[in-house]
């Protein structure tokens, strides 16, 4: 083979994966989003045309705790055809606070994760009762069933849906200054509650073949010497990535944890965490890209 051919060859073969992780730069990924099958407003068929509208090229729907609108948004992904990514988000706690895991690419029928996410929702019901009752003593009576109004399965009623009743009652101007006011610690409508354990949550994602990632990790209230034993904890118990890009974060912490993705050898996803229209802050698919520096989690995938 003359030498210039040979060169060539080895120059496309070394090219290869830099051009393929280049490709997937540009392609518009978004791996963290709701439905009302658990908070979201949108039927999974809806989220997905919409995603698809919005110019989205992989989508994952990431339900809280629940796979069950996973059939559903496959089949609406392959009707327009968008690629499609089984998710869920996985509610856990960790040194006394919540922290959200997402599985991605999870078989949905495995046992093991469907007994879990069964036992993490199991206390919702009771929850959304003390909430409600201590809304009634704050001055808004009512609130479980105004909350199960905005409810789309029964098993899941999550805080969000307490905070669209108090919207509507016009307490509040929007949802971010709802949960300024209520449901969070120190604030009327806050219930304590013990989620799956960190070990769990990434146990049931891993057994179902899935990729852990942290969801939204500048949300938590962590010290510094406590968020590095949870990134430490994640990685040990197989934890692959962290959000980076996602509708929780601002602008300066894409590149805060683009660095802590490298700092402790994480993958960077990227997701609105999309829940309704006129309601998120950040629209399906509307994120910027992951920063160059970190590596994305969809950098094997095979497309
Ligand atoms: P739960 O799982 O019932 O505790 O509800 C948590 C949900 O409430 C999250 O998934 C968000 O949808 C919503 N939420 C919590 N805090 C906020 C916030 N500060 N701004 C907007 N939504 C929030
Ligand atoms: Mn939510
Ligand atoms: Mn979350
Ligand atoms: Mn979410």
């Amino acid at each position: 083979m003359p030498k210039n051919t040979l060169l060539d060859k080895r120059r496309t073969i070394l090219l290869y994966p830099a051009v393929q992780l280049c490709l997937f730069r540009m392609l518009n990924i978004d791996l963290h989003c709701h439905s009302n099958i658990s908070d979201g407003i949108l039927p999974p068929a809806e989220v997905a045309a919409r995603a698809k509208a919005n110019g989205v090229d992989v989508w994952a729907l990431t339900d809280h705790d629940e796979v069950d609108g996973i059939r559903e948004a496959r089949q609406a992904a392959a009707d327009v055809n968008l690629e499609y990514v089984p998710g869920v988000e996985i509610s856990v706690t960790w040194a006394g606070q919540t922290v959200h895991v997402v599985g991605l690419h999870i078989d949905e029928t495995s046992e093991s994760l469907v007994c879990g996410l069964a036992a993490t929702r199991a206390g919702r019901e009771r929850r959304a009762t003390d909430i409600a009752g201590q809304l009634a003593t704050a001055g808004i009576p009512g609130a479980l069933e105004g909350a199960l109004k905005f409810v789309g399965n029964p098993d899941l009623i999550s805080r969000m849906h307490f905070a669209r009743y108090i919207l509507e009652l016009g307490l509040c101007t929007d949802v971010g200054d709802v949960f300024r006011n209520y449901l969070i610690e120190g604030k009327p409508g806050y219930v304590p509650h013990r989620w799956a354990t960190l070990q769990d949550a990434v146990g049931w994602i891993r057994g179902a073949g899935g990729i852990a990632v942290m969801a939204h990790p500048g949300r938590y209230k962590y010290s510094d010497l406590a968020f590095g034993e949870l990134f430490d904890e994640f990685k040990q118990l197989g934890g692959t990535a962290i959000e980076v890009v996602t509708g929780s974060h601002t602008v300066d912490q894409y590149s805060q944890y683009a660095k802590v993705a490298n700092h402790y050898g994480f993958l960077g996803s990227r997701g609105s965490d999309f829940h309704g229209p006129g309601e998120s802050r950040v629209e399906l698919g509307a994120l910027p890209p992951l920063p160059d520096n970190v590596k994305p989690v969809w950098h094997d995938w095979p497309r």
